[in-house]
């Protein structure tokens, strides 16, 4: 058996960061940039009005109040879209709309909020009153002031957000160029397994860990190929696994263990090459790591939770490597233990938990349902797994201790 950090690095030590590839803009969402994108355009492209209003001369509204207005002769109506046919001269103003380019001339908008119509529809032919003095620039977006051409907008190694979508947007970026996401091959192994749409007979089961895992494929953002089930026979598993080099990382649920049946070992050791076996964890210590061609081999236990443990502690963190995430591991909150857990000395735990935060800003954590490996509920219930490590077999109500935090993100403090 070996520690649980030294399998996360030996893991870890085999997984490259994939080749970059061109994704339509919108893919790229929740991707690691390849490469910078430098804008080849202002943004704003041109100075526009921020606001609904009179774009007009700053100084011909000097003194203005609402008892005694200045008025102005509107001389121009500019839509949204449309460009300026007049220039703005002493004593005139133009209507004008959010976003529509300021007429030459003019050096502030003022809010139609502070201004009368004297000719009822506003527009051009008639006069306005300004109500109150405007400064220069008031209201208007200048050319460049969100982005300028030639400026490195978003860098190699960021993650596109969905702001990141509407700017590479704005610059005209119908692909990007990020790290791809991985095929990730998933096989479960076991006789009593039924796909989910069949009624299980006598002594069988449906067969949840596929869909478990592809799930969790997805949520870390690789791209999940169930490859289906195999019986447990070497000839059957066989099969499947040695369909591994066909993608990035293959997964393996149950047949790594001490039963009669448990083939998954021998065949890894005889189309591939088997890293490790046994890690020192709780749920989930028989499992095998390996490589099959030069595709990273994981094969999980069979419980239900056991192999969602597994996934998150070796999976998931070999997913965002390849994907060219720096940030591999969950965010991590101290909190108060609820109540008293006895466990094995020689193991690390990871029991399924809720960990709350209450008014005072103290994080507490209690156990989320029954800890079997084989039951689910608890683990659809958790937002954390309580880490207990190695070397204690007790843990009393109110100490402190580590959460892993399964419903955060990488990144998030
Ligand atoms: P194993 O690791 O193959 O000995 O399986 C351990 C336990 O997990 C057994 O009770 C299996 O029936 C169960 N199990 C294995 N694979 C799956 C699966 N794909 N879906 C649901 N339960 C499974
Ligand atoms: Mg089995």
């Amino acid at each position: 058996m070996i520690p649980v950090e030294q399998a996360q690095e030996q893991v870890l030590a085999r997984i490259r960061r994939l080749d970059p590839k061109r994704v339509l803009t919108l893919e790229a969402l929740g991707c690691v940039l390849a490469a910078d994108i430098t804008s080849d355009i202002d943004v704003a492209p041109f100075d526009n009005s921020a606001m609904d209003g009179y774009a007009l001369r700053a100084a011909d509204t000097l003194g203005a109040s609402e008892d005694a207005p200045v008025v102005l002769r509107v001389v121009d109506h500019i839509a949204a879209g449309a460009m300026p046919r007049a220039t703005v001269g002493p004593g005139e103003a133009s209507r004008i709309m959010t976003g529509a380019p300021v007429p030459r001339g003019a050096d502030a908008i003022v809010m139609v909020e502070n201004t009368t119509s004297l000719d009822m529809n506003g527009s051009t032919g008639g006069t306005v009153a300004i109500g109150r003095p405007a400064r220069m620039g008031d209201h208007i977006r200048l050319r460049g002031e969100d982005v300028r051409v030639g400026e490195i907008v978003m860098s190699a190694g960021e993650i596109v957000t969905p702001a990141g979508v509407g700017l590479l947007a704005a610059l005209g970026a119908i692909e990007v160029e990020v790290y791809r996401r991985p095929n990730v091959a998933i096989v479960s192994t076991g006789d009593e397994l039924v796909d989910i749409a069949s009624e299980p007979g006598p002594g069988k089961i449906r067969n949840s860990n596929s869909w478990s895992l592809a799930a969790q494929v997805e949520a870390a953002g690789g791209i999940p190929h169930m490859l289906g089930i195999a019986l447990d026979n070497a000839a059957d598993t066989r099969a499947l696994l040695s369909r591994a080099p066909d993608y990035d990382l293959m997964i393996s649920t149950g047949g790594v263990s001490m039963g009669d049946y448990d083939v998954v070992r021998d065949v890894l050791e005889e189309i591939g090459q088997m890293d490790f076996w046994k890690v020192a964890m709780r749920p989930g210590a028989p499992q095998t790591y390996g490589t099959i061609g030069s595709t990273p081999f994981f094969g999980l236990p069979g419980n239900p939770t056991s192999t969602m443990v597994g996934f998150e502690l070796f999976v998931r963190p070999s997913i965002r490597r390849m994907r060219g995430f720096t940030e591999l591991f969950r965010p991590r909150t101290q909190a108060i233990l609820g109540e008293d857990v006895r466990k094995k000395s020689d193991r690390r735990y990871f029991m399924r938990g809720r960990v709350v935060r209450d008014s005072a800003g103290v994080y507490s954590v209690s156990l989320s349902g029954a800890q079997s490996s084989a039951m689910l509920t608890a683990m659809h219930r958790a937002n954390c797994l309580i880490s207990l490590p190695e070397g204690d077999s007790v843990f009393a109500k109110g100490t402190e201790v580590t959460c892993i935090r399964l419903d955060m993100e990488e990144g998030t403090p």
